[in-house]
């Protein structure tokens, strides 16, 4: 059985950019669905659940769309969660170096990130993500996980609908300017930290 990440911080952390009701709804009903439709996927967990994308092949040919959207589905989710927090937190260590080195400054790199989401089509996720020590902004589709393209994810901001419909209604652009006003570094600067 695959275990649903904890959350880790309140429902109401996130406001008044995220509400309380939307965090509750995301994580208990859309994060929770991923995870209870994969463990009906998979009967016995074989492996841990970062290794299914590069893995897929091993499992049954009829059963791998599902396996691999739910699982995307739930990685995805564990990663929006550690994105956010009740404070913002700025990169740090390797990572405040590395985007210093990239993008001049982190202003900078935060509207290359905003400027990528906003051209987001129909449902996915902007990501940060490290491959060989490099630092690059991508958008995925659904619930595609950069894993399965061996990049490694840092960061991301949830797009679909149910991330913001409740709170900004259509204006997604609001969103995701205001995501920033809680993003959390702290994961992201960790596992930098570890892998470059
Ligand atoms: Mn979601």
């Amino acid at each position: 059985m695959y275990k649903l990440m904890k959350l880790p911080y309140q429902y109401n952390a996130l406001k008044p950019d995220i509400s309380e009701k939307t965090v509750n709804i995301h994580y208990n009903k859309h994060h929770k669905k991923y995870n209870d439709n994969l463990n009906k996927l998979i009967k016995i967990d074989i492996m841990p659940i970062e290794e299914i994308p590069k893995n897929i092949d091993r499992f049954p040919m009829g059963k791998r769309n599902q396996i691999l959207f739910n699982a995307g589905g739930v990685l995805n989710h564990n990663l929006y969660w550690y994105s956010l927090g009740k404070e913002k937190i700025y990169p740090k260590g390797k990572l405040k170096e590395k985007i210093d080195e990239i993008y001049g400054n982190f202003e900078n790199f935060k509207n290359s990130f905003i400027e990528k989401a906003k051209m987001m089509t129909g449902s996915g996720y902007t990501f940060l993500v490290t491959r060989s020590g490099n630092l690059t902004i991508i958008n995925l589709p659904n619930q595609e996980t950069p894993l399965s393209y061996d990049l490694i994810p840092l960061f991301n901001i949830d797009l679909w609908e149910h991330a913001y419909y409740l709170d900004y209604q259509n204006d997604r652009d609001a969103y995701i300017e205001n995501f920033f006003g809680k993003a959390n570094f702290t994961y992201a600067s960790d596992i930098f930290e570890k892998i470059s």
